[in-house]
C-alpha cells in the first residue's frame, strides 16, 4: 500500500491504472476508522484497485464546531486499511485542496435544506465542494458511501446526477457496535456514563420501527413518541427528529416504505446521529 499527499502524484498513478484498464474503487472518509469504514473498503474490493482518502475537510465543520478536535490517528489507519487491501491512501494537506484563494463552490438546495443541512448551515456546501474534488482527482468508476450519513448520502446521488459526474456512487449499510449504537468517530468522544445513554438513539429508532410495523403511518405520532423516548435519558438533548421522503429528504405526510427516520441527537456535548429506513 502506498501513501499520497498530492494531487499530481494520485493523478499520474490513476493515469497508469486507467492505461491498464484497471477499475477503480474510491472511499473518502475523515480519518480514525472503525468497521463502518471497513465495510466500505471491504465492498469497494470488487474494484481492481482501491483508494482512500483521510481528510479531515475543514470546509464542512462550522465555526463552533470540533474540526480542531476530531480524531485523527493516521499510523493507525493505514494498517487498518493496509490490513483491508487498500491500494493507496490518499492523504493530503489541507492546502493541496484549498488553494488560499479558492473560490469556487458545488452549492445544492432543496435536500440540503432539512436534516443536518438545517441544523449545520453550509456544512453540505464542504461535504458537496470537497467531494466533488475528490470525484475529480481520483476519477473513480465507483464511491462508497454509508448510509449512516443518509442525507449526505442522498446529496451525493443528487450532486452526481445533477453535475453529469460520471462514477457509480454505492450506498453500504450501517455498521453498528454490538449494542445497537452505530459505529462513528466521534463515539470517542463519549465518557462511560454517555456512551451508555447514546443507546437511546437507537432505542428511538426501534420504537419507531415498531409503531410503524403496527400499522401507524402519521409521522407527528411516530416522532413525539421517539422524543418523549430521549427525553427520558437525562444526558441527551434532541436536536431533530424526522421522517422524511428517503430521496428528497423533504417532510411527508404519511410513513410508508421508503420513508426515512432521521434523528440527531446530543449526548452531552456529542452529537450523534442514526436513521432507518421503514421496509
Ligand atoms: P466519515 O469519516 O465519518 O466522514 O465517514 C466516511 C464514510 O464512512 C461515510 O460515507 C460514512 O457514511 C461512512 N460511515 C461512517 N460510519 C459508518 C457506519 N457506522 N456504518 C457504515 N458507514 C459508515
Amino acid at each position: 500500500m502506498e501513501t499520497v499527499t498530492t494531487v499530481a502524484e494520485l493523478r499520474s498513478i490513476v493515469k497508469q491504472w486507467k492505461k491498464e484498464g484497471k477499475s477503480i474503487g474510491f472511499v473518502p472518509t475523515m480519518g480514525y476508522l472503525h468497521e463502518g469504514h471497513g465495510s466500505l473498503i471491504s465492498r469497494a474490493r470488487e474494484n481492481d484497485r482501491v483508494v482512500v482518502s483521510i481528510f479531515v475537510n475543514p470546509m464542512q465543520f462550522g465555526e463552533n464546531e470540533d474540526f480542531s478536535s476530531y480524531p485523527r490517528d493516521f499510523e493507525r489507519d493505514c494498517r487498518f486499511c493496509g490490513s483491508l487491501g487498500t491500494d493507496i491512501v490518499f492523504h493530503p494537506d489541507p492546502s493541496e485542496i484549498y488553494a488560499s484563494d479558492f473560490c469556487t463552490f458545488v452549492d445544492m438546495s432543496r435536500l440540503t435544506e432539512n436534516l443536518c443541512g438545517k441544523s449545520r448551515p453550509g456544512h453540505f456546501r464542504g461535504v458537496c465542494t470537497v467531494v466533488a474534488k475528490l470525484l475529480n482527482i481520483v476519477n473513480p468508476d465507483r464511491a462508497y458511501f454509508g448510509e449512516k450519513d443518509a442525507q449526505q448520502l442522498a446529496v451525493i446521488k443528487r450532486m452526481v446526477r445533477d453535475l453529469n459526474i460520471d462514477v457509480e456512487i454505492i450506498g453500504c449499510p450501517i455498521v453498528r457496535e454490538h449494542d445497537g449504537l452505530a459505529k462513528s468517530s466521534r463515539n470517542t468522544y463519549l465518557n462511560g456514563d454517555e456512551r451508555k445513554a447514546a443507546l437511546v438513539l437507537n432505542k428511538a429508532l426501534s420504537y419507531a420501527e415498531m409503531l410503524a410495523k403496527k400499522g401507524v403511518t402519521d409521522p407527528e405520532t411516530i416522532t413525539s413518541a421517539m422524543i418523549e423516548l430521549i427525553k427520558s435519558e437525562p444526558l441527551a438533548k434532541v436536536d431533530y427528529v424526522k421522517a422524511v421522503n428517503s430521496i428528497t429528504m423533504e417532510d411527508i405526510e404519511k410513513i410508508n416504505p421508503q420513508t426515512l427516520i432521521a434523528i440527531a441527537v446530543y449526548i452531552g456535548k456529542t452529537r450523534l446521529i442514526d436513521n432507518l429506513i421503514v421496509r
